[in-house]
């Protein structure tokens, strides 16, 4: 991911969200637990952890958040007119975001270098090499 050229724009599929990186994320993680297969309609959900002032949005944005088993609390935002996902945070830690990279233009940066809730994951999926790997939330 180094060779990456920022900030790198990004968009949800209609457009009306629109949106910059400015920098390298911290992490990159994909997520194999059962919401995450929900949200990505996929098998697995790939998280971008960065700061907020490494993102700059433009355009509406609605709110969803839900509880989860560890008691902390997954808030949402994603565009009002297509419901393509944005970014997830907790609103305890409201400067942290995880965002939801396949939005990007260069997907490049898309490596995650750990999976976490492994426990949950689709059988044909193989976890590749050099990987962290956590059964459930590291
Ligand atoms: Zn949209
Ligand atoms: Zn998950």
């Amino acid at each position: 991911m180094s060779d990456a050229n920022y900030p790198i724009r990004g968009a949800c599929q209609c457009g009306g969200v629109q949106y910059q990186l400015l920098s390298a994320p911290k992490m990159v993680v994909a997520c194999h637990c059962k919401e995450c297969q929900k949200l990505s309609t996929s098998a697995f959900s790939i998280t971008a952890v960065i700061d907020k002032e490494q993102l700059v949005i433009e355009g509406e944005l609605a709110d969803w958040q839900r509880g989860s088993d560890s008691g902390n609390v997954a808030a949402a935002k994603f565009c009002v007119t297509c419901g393509n996902r944005i970014y997830h945070f907790d609103p305890a830690k409201p400067d942290l975001i995880k965002l939801k990279p396949s939005t990007l233009d260069d997907t490049s940066i898309i490596q995650p270098t750990a999976h976490v809730w492994v426990s949950e994951k689709q059988d044909w999926f193989e976890i590749p090499e050099g990987v962290a790997v956590f059964q459930g939330q590291p």
